[in-house]
C-alpha cells in the first residue's frame, strides 16, 4: 500500500504455526536508494518480491536492509533477500541486535523453555518431521552479517531523511524509524495495531514491558501522520496523543 511518495507498507500473509499470520515490512525509496525495513519469515522471499513489485519496486535493486530487531519474523528472510540482490545491500541494525542477527548468539527469545514448549504451539496434525525442522531452524536461524550500525538519533541521509529512534523493551536493541517527508513512523514491534487502532505492545512477546512502555515516550516528539506496526498494519489519526497515552499505561 503506497502511503506517500516513496514509502509503501507491504502486506505478507501466510499460515504460520497453523494460523494465518500477516506482517508488514516497509519499503522506502528515492532515486538512489531502495530500503527494505525487516525481511519477513524464513521462506517468504517470493511473497516479499511480489509485494514489492506491486509497489513498482524490484527487490533485486535493494540497496539497504534495515532490521528493527532480531526476532525471526523480522530477520528470517535476510540471507535470501541479500542473495537475490544485484549488488550486495548494506545491512543495518543497532549494535545490541547485531550478534544475534549474525548468528553469533542464540536469539534472545529462543530459550530452552521456549524450545521445550514449542510442541504445544503446533496444531496437533503437524508432522513430526516438520516439528523437528522448525525447531532446528529456531536453534540455527537464517543469519547474515550486519554491515552498518544504527544509533538512536542517527539520521540517514536517504529518501528525505530517516531518523533512528531507540525503542528497547520488545528486545534490548529494538529501534523504530521516522520518515521525515511523509511523517510516517515505522514502529516495528514497539507498538501493535488492531483494525486501524493503535495498541500497546503485546506483553507475552515483550522482553521488558516497563521498558517498552517507557521507550514510547521518545516517539511522541515526532509529528506523525501514520504509524506502521509490523503486526497490525497502518494507523492514522491523533497518533502522538495516542502514543503518549499508551506509554502512560492507559488502555486506549
Ligand atoms: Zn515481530
Amino acid at each position: 500500500m503506497l502511503l506517500a511518495k516513496g514509502i509503501a507498507m507491504l502486506e505478507i500473509t501466510a499460515i504460520i504455526m497453523g494460523k494465518p499470520t500477516t506482517i508488514h515490512p516497509t519499503l522506502i525509496w528515492d532515486h538512489d536508494h531502495q530500503i527494505l525495513i525487516d525481511t519477513a519469515h524464513p521462506g517468504q522471499l517470493p511473497l516479499l518480491q511480489e509485494a514489492a513489485a506491486q509497489e513498482g519496486v524490484l527487490l533485486e535493486h535493494i540497496t539497504d536492509i534495515v532490521l528493527t530487531h532480531q526476532d525471526i519474523d523480522h530477520i528470517g528472510g535476510l540471507p535470501a533477500v541479500i542473495e537475490q540482490a544485484n549488488h550486495a545491500p548494506r545491512v543495518w541494525s543497532s549494535d545490541i541486535e547485531k550478534p544475534y542477527i549474525e548468528g553469533r548468539k542464540r536469539l534472545i527469545k529462543i530459550t530452552d523453555e521456549a524450545l521445550a514448549s514449542l510442541d504445544l504451539m503446533f496444531p496437533p496434525e503437524t508432522p513430526a518431521a516438520f516439528r523437528a525442522a522448525f525447531r532446528k531452524m529456531l536453534e540455527h536461524p537464517p543469519h547474515a552479517n550486519v554491515t552498518a550500525q544504527l544509533l538512536g538519533g542517527d539520521k540517514l541521509d536517504a529518501c528525505g531523511g530517516i531518523t533512528v529512534i531507540n525503542t528497547p523493551g520488545h528486545t534490548p536493541g529494538h529501534i523504530s524509524l521516522y520518515h521525515h517527508s511523509s511523517q510516517i513512523l515505522i514502529a516495528g514491534d514497539a507498538l501493535t495495531a488492531e483494525n486501524g487502532k493503535l495498541a500497546a505492545p503485546t506483553p507475552a512477546a515483550t522482553l521488558d514491558y516497563e521498558m517498552a512502555l517507557h521507550s514510547l515516550k521518545a516517539l511522541v516528539d515526532y509529528p506523525t501522520q501514520h504509524v506502521i506496526c509490523y503486526h497490525g498494519g497502518l494507523c492514522s489519526g491523533q497518533l502522538n496523543e495516542q502514543i503518549a497515552r499508551i506509554s502512560a499505561g492507559a488502555v486506549v
